[in-house]
């Protein structure tokens, strides 16, 4: 049996009109011989509508509650696009989480993808042509509704063809049709690329590019899941997203990414003996908080500042738990800001070739464009800026690299 999972995202799904064209999709894949599992997201904007209703009803929703109340979006999707299918004469049912199962944690909100019965989902293929199933969401061992994350129906597609390796092959179908040398909605002069690299991919992603949830590409590195993502509405090849090969690491820089998700929390004067750093990190770490770049100044008198980024939607959570810890840990004040934007050079052709991050630093001095805090990894330079120089970084960077041109720099 081959199996493709096609994954169709809010824009693709928000009316009768663009579902149709999904259907087209769907469609082609069966008349090339597929059996298709089909993930949807909730319509463009319902997700968030809810999470919106929540919040007027509960200051701090109980977060099981929270992922009930969001996991409906996609069904009304799901149930809609079957009732479609079914009228055009394709055998199709919808499948919630619980139905077959998908397996999570109970991280509520957040949940990890323990298990999913490929072999439940093999049985129901034999009765249907497509199984439509709700993305994002999953089902705890003791049966409470969990969601991925946001951007989660990307997970639940890749998770799915793993699950049912190696008969299956996995399309994100989405707004745009590839990833691209930078968010192209920021600078008209990006380029789609043909190919990236899993690695790449991660640090796209963990960067800020939401093109792919980053769980998505790591089930898809971890599993070997080539995952193509490509337009709904053209025909366009689109991007592989799949093993690193010797073609790709001849480029130097394969992309800019950019998160304007991001708060700095800075803790003055604290204590520089052993077990701050422990401390201070300790709680974040207890709380789910993850925390990204760190700065620790030189220490002068016994006392160092501590400076670290944090995801905007945090910065509530963090305050609290640092005024908790302050005391113990010395600090005489706590700062924060959440006008700071991340921006980041990836490629791994930097792993053979010294200059990027001069050339990087080079390219921001040009504009006058100070840097707040830096971070590298082997394939990877961040810059954390001002928000307001946000998209100007991306444009001056993505030129200094020549991103826009077919052979640019390598
Ligand atoms: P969906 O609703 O289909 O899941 P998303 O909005 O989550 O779609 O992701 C698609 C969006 O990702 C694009 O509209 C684009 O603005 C953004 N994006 C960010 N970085 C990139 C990139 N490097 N290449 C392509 N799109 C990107
Ligand atoms: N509907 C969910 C969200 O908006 C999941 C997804 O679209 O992938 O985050
Ligand atoms: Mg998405």
């Amino acid at each position: 049996m081959r199996i493709l999972v096609q994954k169709f995202g809010g824009t693709s799904v928000a009316g009768l009109e663009r579902m149709q064209m999904v259907m087209g999709k769907v469609k082609n894949a069966l008349d090339s011989g597929y059996k298709v599992i089909v993930v949807l997201s909730a319509m463009a904007g319902e997700t968030n509508r809810l999470l919106e209703m929540a919040s007027k009803w509960s200051d701090a929703p109980n977060r099981a509650e929270l992922d009930t109340l969001v996991v409906t979006g996609e069904q009304v999707s799901i149930s809609l696009f079957s009732m479609l299918l079914n009228d055009n004469g394709i055998k199709a049912r919808s499948l919630l989480a619980w139905q077959i199962p998908i397996t999570t944690n109970d991280d509520y909100g957040n949940a990890r993808i323990l298990d999913i019965d490929g072999a439940k989902l093999r049985e129901l293929l034999e009765i249907y042509d497509v199984l439509v199933v709700a993305g994002f969401q999953g089902q705890t061992p003791a049966g409470r509704i969990t969601t991925l994350g946001r951007g989660g129906s990307d997970t639940s597609a890749v998770a799915l063809a793993a699950a049912l390796r190696p008969d299956a092959e996995c399309e994100i179908y989405t707004d745009v049709d590839g990833v691209y040398t930078t968010d192209p909605n920021i600078y008209g002069k990006a380029r789609k690329l043909p190919k990236v690299a899993y690695e790449e991919m991660l640090e796209m992603s963990s960067m800020g590019a939401k093109v792919l949830q980053i769980r998505s590409v790591e089930f898809a590195k971890k599993y070997n899941v080539p995952v193509h993502v490509r337009s709904t509405f053209s025909d366009d090849p689109g991007t592989l997203v799949t093993q690193e090969d010797s073609s790709m690491e001849s480029v130097l820089v394969s992309g800019i990414a950019y998160d304007k998700d991001q708060a700095r929390v800075t803790l003055r004067k604290v204590l520089d003996k052993p077990g701050i750093a422990a401390g201070l990190f300790g709680p974040l770490a207890d709380a789910g908080i993850i925390v990204d770049m760190i700065i620790q100044n030189t220490s002068s008198e016994g006392h160092t500042d501590m400076t670290f980024t944090i995801p905007q939607k945090d910065l509530n959570r963090t305050i609290e738990l640092m005024k908790k810890v302050q005391a113990d840990l010395g600090a005489t004040e706590l700062a924060y800001d959440s006008g700071v934007v991340k921006v980041s050079v990836i490629g791994v052709g930097m792993r053979n070739h010294a200059g990027v991050a001069a050339k990087a630093f080079e390219a921001l001095k040009e504009e006058g464009i100070n840097i707040l805090m830096i971070s590298t990894s082997e394939i990877k330079i961040t810059c954390l800026i001002e928000e307001k120089y946000g998209e100007l970084a991306v444009r001056v960077l993505h030129d200094a690299f020549n991103l826009h041109s077919q052979d640019y720099e390598g």
